[in-house]
């Protein structure tokens, strides 16, 4: 029996997960990829957003920055620590975690619940990565052909699976777990949605560009500052820091009127000569990666067709999509910035970046009049002043609207259809600009930390 199962590794599930294992909860983390760190690792999401000076909740965002110090993979930009190295980091958590009992299973989710009268859930069944199970079947019985038989096997494998009911053939796919507290940090809202859980819905045009973030390896950086300090000379969108032997930096462009945008000129350039598309030209946004030396991380391309997050068709044709417009920006990025001449692709990330998808319905749904209001709770979750961040796939679409500092009740963490749910990360219970806000990463280590707290305080 568990106190708490977290769903899902990343941003809010590991602060989660760390803070109820601290606190003394019997804590099991549940991830279906190998590593943690979720959109910073998998999707390659750096740096975390400066989001105030509050330091409610906090407490595991400071432990992270200093292990992330001990191991040379963080610097303070501009007053914000959070410039992490996202593989470094994946090594980080999981000693992090274990280190305070956390118990951590990889390549797993969750198949179905049981629920008990009350509906509270009284059991999760863990299911694990189905198709390197079958594999490993597959070796141990047919090593000799295997290429020939994979397919067939595999569908077979399947078909068993859905006509045995599952558990009494392959009792090792599927594992009851017991638990007095459920945290769904899977980003989606996976095990509300197998809950049967209300969900908030989105207007028509509520929705936000996914991306595909990549990184260039082997820049002259002293070079490219020396280039963006001839463009930007005012610094207004190319902050440039040197830091102990390294410079850091970032710059932007975006088809967008608003700022000056330094990179305008030779954006049109480009496209005008057919090295980039327009759309490529949509979204440009790039930060220098703490202990890489010569390393940008991009925050492009920007899809700006509208992607289905919950259709494997829509989403395969996106990543195609960006994938070609990576390589498209990589070349631009080597024939018209100076530092570029020896740069190459170093990681494409493994994740889509998705900014909203499903969100689930709480006991509070908090809203942008929360936000502009400054609304104040007795124990807030976290207090923050990230503006309201809003991408759009149309030009001069986008909208940043800058406020000041806000609160988030626990209730908005909380499920309204199932008593021992909560739910951290990007998928609470905000309306769309709500969310638009609350989504940053420092928001989301604060709400899981939070909701941990809370459960301990329960658990007395
Ligand atoms: C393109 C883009 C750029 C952004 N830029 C920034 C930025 O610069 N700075 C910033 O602070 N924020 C930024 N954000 C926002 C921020 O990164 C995310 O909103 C935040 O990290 C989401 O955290 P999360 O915990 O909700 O989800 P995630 O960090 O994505 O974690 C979800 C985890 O759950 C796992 N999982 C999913 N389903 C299951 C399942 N069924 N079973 C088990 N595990 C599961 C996933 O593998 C993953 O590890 C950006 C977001 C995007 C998309």
């Amino acid at each position: 029996m568990y106190d708490v199962v977290v769903v899902g590794g990343g941003t809010a599930g590991v602060a989660a997960a760390y803070t109820a294992a601290k606190n003394g909860l019997k804590t099991l983390l549940v991830e279906k990829k190998i590593h943690l760190g979720g959109s910073i690792t998998s999707g390659l999401v750096l740096p975390v957003m400066n989001s105030g000076k509050s330091d409610i909740n906090r407490d595991f965002f400071d432990k992270l920055a200093e292990e992330m110090a001990k191991y040379g993979a963080q610097i303070d930009f501009e007053g914000n620590k959070g410039w992490f190295d996202p593989e470094i980091l994946k090594i980080v958590l999981d000693k992090l975690l274990t280190s305070v009992g956390v118990e951590i299973r990889f390549l797993t989710s969750v198949y179905s619940v049981e629920f008990d009268f009350h509906k509270n859930i009284k059991k999760l069944f863990l299911q694990q990565e189905l198709l390197s199970e079958c594999i490993n079947k597959l070796y141990s019985n047919n090593s000799d052909c295997l290429r020939d038989v994979e397919p067939k096997m595999l569908l077979e494998y399947l078909d068993k699976i859905d006509s045995d009911n599952i558990s009494k053939e392959n009792k090792r796919l599927l594992e009851p777990i017991e638990t007095r507290y459920v945290i769904d940090a899977t980003g989606n809202c996976d095990v509300g949605k197998i809950c049967g859980c209300n969900f908030i819905e989105n207007l028509e045009n509520e929705t936000q560009p996914v991306t595909l973030r990549f990184i260039m390896s082997g820049i002259d950086m002293e070079k490219f500052a020396a280039f963006l300090r001839g463009i930007d000379a005012d610094n207004e969108v190319s902050p440039i820091e040197r830091i102990g032997e390294e410079i850091h930096l970032s710059t932007a462009y975006t088809w967008d009127k608003g700022s000056r945008w330094a990179l305008k000129p030779i954006f049109e350039k480009a496209v005008a000569a057919g090295d980039l598309t327009e759309e490529d030209s949509n979204y440009f946004q790039v930060f220098t990666v703490a202990g890489c030396r010569g390393a940008l991380a991009f925050n492009c391309p920007r899809i700006v067709k509208n992607v289905d997050i919950t259709d494997i068709t829509s989403v395969s044709k996106a990543l195609i999509e960006a994938r070609g417009s990576i390589f498209r920006l990589s070349r631009f990025c080597k024939k018209y910035f100076p530092g570029f001449e020896n740069a190459y692709i170093s990681n494409i990330a493994d994740d889509l970046g998705i900014r909203v998808s499903r969100r689930i319905k709480g006991k509070y749904i908090y809203t942008e009049r929360d936000i502009i209001e400054g609304k104040r709770f007795d124990n807030p979750v976290l207090e923050a002043n990230y503006p309201i961040d809003v991408h759009s796939s149309a030009k001069d679409g986008s909208t940043l609207k800058k406020i000041g500092y806000y609160q988030l009740p626990v209730e908005s963490l909380m499920s309204a259809d199932v008593n021992n749910l909560f739910v951290v990360g990007r998928c609470i219970s905000a309306d769309f600009k709500a969310q638009a806000a609350l989504r940053v990463q420092m928001s989301c280590f604060s709400m899981g930390e939070a909701v941990a707290k809370y459960i301990s305080a329960l658990r007395g």
